[in-house]
């Protein structure tokens, strides 16, 4: 896996997906066709970022130099709320358990593979700005 830099930039803009104008699908790396159903014809579009942690991961030894800092870190995979079935690779930069709600924000280009999950973006169901 490479590990793409961080452009402080995109810091804290919301997650660009790809949706297919054939079937509705989506996904998060830019390519130039549908991973689905193959059509050629997708709309790029900004998604809340709000979804919920299915599994977490500490990185104690990373595998090659880390865009993100020395190890330890954490990993989240974090179901979009906003496209189902889409997955989202986020940095934790604060412990989050399986079950939390969390809001993901872009944190490099449009072709960086991950994203950085706010800790505690809601508590009680509310979200804390
Ligand atoms: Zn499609």
């Amino acid at each position: 896996m490479t590990i793409p830099s961080i452009d402080p930039a995109a810091a804290g803009a919301p997650p660009r997906i790809e949706r297919c104008r054939a079937c509705a699908h989506a996904w998060l790396t830019p390519r130039g066709f549908c991973p689905r159903c193959g059509a050629d014809d997708a709309s790029t579009e900004d998604i809340t970022g709000v979804g919920r942690v299915e599994a977490v991961t500490v990185v104690h030894r990373a595998a090659q130099p880390s865009a993100v800092g020395p190890a330890p870190y954490t990993i989240a995979l974090v179901a979009a709320e906003a496209a189902p079935g889409l997955r989202f690779m986020a940095l934790a930069p604060g412990p989050v358990a399986v079950g939390d709600r969390v809001r993901v924000t872009r944190h490099g280009d449009r072709g960086a593979p991950y994203l950085v999950a706010r800790e505690a973006a809601f508590r009680d169901g509310t979200l804390e700005q």
